[in-house]
């Protein structure tokens, strides 16, 4: 079967993997010129790295992972520890360490491993035409390609989401979660917080952590509570950071100091997507945050997206009716957990960011003297229904 994969992100290329192993015929198409990933890093946890392990990446994926050993929450404003505990719980739970990674090395193992020869840059698609025997698949410049299935990895912003909507459906729009991202990689420096842990400093709804990443160095990043929409020139470098944070404690301090805007600095705005259940249409179907787009607040969008890969994989290799049949069952698989987790992101943004300032304050309360249990809960509640799982769930 040849099947084409618009998006080489995460999704797309996992997707690609799983699907060339299979023996399929697989050609990615992206627009974006070099593989340049938006983000300087994300957390994959434990179902999202077990994906990469059945695709075969198991050593691959260890050696670009952080030693993320220790968990701790502190005071934004006083620097005062309020919790510290151990994650190898989650590791234990889940069967699986969860690995912070650099975007840019995860996603070159990615391309590297699906084969960059079956990977075309600067290629945007604008249009799909499924005859009901083959997709055509038309790109900005006026070529097409042919396939027998069409995935749309393309991303929040995916033409092909529109695409498989029924006709008449409500225009599915993108929501602004409140507030403004700032990310990048450092140096790893215990002024900061421990070398082998996930440090957050919280206060008055606004967030600053480190968490490690391979080559000592940590994955920095800082949430600020803001309209949509203010302007940001790359120019302006951390000055936003240091006006939110300027009498926050000496350890977002060191932070602020090592943050070089001309190596590592990105913005972004946090919006998502409340969840919809139409997936596919006909040969065609959407993956990854094309299909889920979430808010970062519990670290699962690329690993839902790894998810999907791992569920496409399995209903391709085991479904024989039709590519049809094959994309709905793939698509009833994933709809109602992924959306589940784009809600559960949505619910804890919504009670780290101060919006309900009582709410925020009784969760700083909750994290003063914490063991880690209720914490270590809710991160293996987020993983133990994974597909990748096969129903067994944490132990
Ligand atoms: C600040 C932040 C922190 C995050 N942290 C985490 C985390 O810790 N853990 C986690 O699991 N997830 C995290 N995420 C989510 C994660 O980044 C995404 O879920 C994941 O990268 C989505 O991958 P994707 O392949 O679906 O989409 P993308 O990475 O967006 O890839 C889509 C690709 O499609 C291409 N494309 C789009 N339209 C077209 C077109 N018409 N033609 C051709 N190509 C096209 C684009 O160029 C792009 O390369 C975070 C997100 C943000 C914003």
């Amino acid at each position: 079967m040849k099947v084409i994969i618009i998006g080489a992100g995460i999704g797309g290329t996992s997707a690609g993997i799983a699907l060339r192993r299979l023996g399929h015929h697989v050609v990615i198409y992206d627009q974006m010129r070099e593989n340049k990933p938006v983000g300087a890093a994300l957390s994959l946890w434990s179902n999202g790295v077990k994906v990469l392990n059945w695709l075969g990446l198991a050593d691959e994926v260890a050696a670009l992972g952080g030693d993320m050993a220790d968990m701790a929450y502190r005071d934004g404003r006083t620097g005062e520890t309020l919790c510290e505990f151990s994650l190898d719980p989650v590791t234990a739970q889940t069967g699986q360490k969860p690995y912070p990674v650099a975007r840019a090395d995860l996603q070159a193992l990615l391309m590297r491993a699906f084969g960059e020869d079956a990977i075309h840059l600067g290629t945007r698609m604008v249009g799909l035409d499924d005859d009901g025997a083959r997709v055509v698949v038309t790109f900005a410049d006026g070529s097409t390609d042919v396939a027998d299935m069409v995935i749309g990895a393309d991303g929040a912003r995916s033409l092909t989401r529109a695409y498989v909507q029924p006709d008449g459906a409500p225009e599915i729009v993108r929501e602004y979660s409140g507030y403004t991202n700032f990310n990048g990689l450092i140096a790893a420096d215990a002024a900061i917080g421990a070398l082998d842990a996930w440090t957050t400093y919280v206060a008055d709804g606004k967030r600053a952590a480190v968490m490690p990443v391979a080559g000592d160095r940590f994955y920095f990043w800082f949430d600020v509570p803001q309209p949509a929409g203010l302007p940001y020139d790359r120019a302006d470098g951390t000055a936003p950071l240091q006006a939110a944070f300027a009498d926050w404690a000496p350890g977002v301090q060191a932070l602020l100091a090592a943050i070089d805007p001309a190596v590592s600095l990105n913005r972004v705005e946090i919006w998502d997507i409340t969840p919809f259940h139409t997936w596919a249409k006909g040969r065609v179907a959407i993956l990854g945050d094309a299909a889920h787009n979430t808010s970062p607040d519990i670290g699962q969008g690329a690993c839902s997206a790894l998810e999907d890969a791992f569920a496409l994989g399995i209903a391709v290799a085991t479904n024989t009716l039709s590519v049809e049949d094959t994309l709905r069952r793939y698509e009833r698989s994933r709809t109602e957990r992924a959306g589940e987790l784009v809600l559960r992101a949505r619910r804890r943004g919504d009670e780290t960011h101060a919006y309900d300032p009582d709410v925020t304050a009784a969760w700083y309360e909750s994290l003063r003297g914490s063991d880690g249990t209720g914490i270590i809960r809710g991160i293996v509640g987020n993983i133990e229904g994974s597909p990748i799982n096969l129903g067994v769930g944490a132990l």
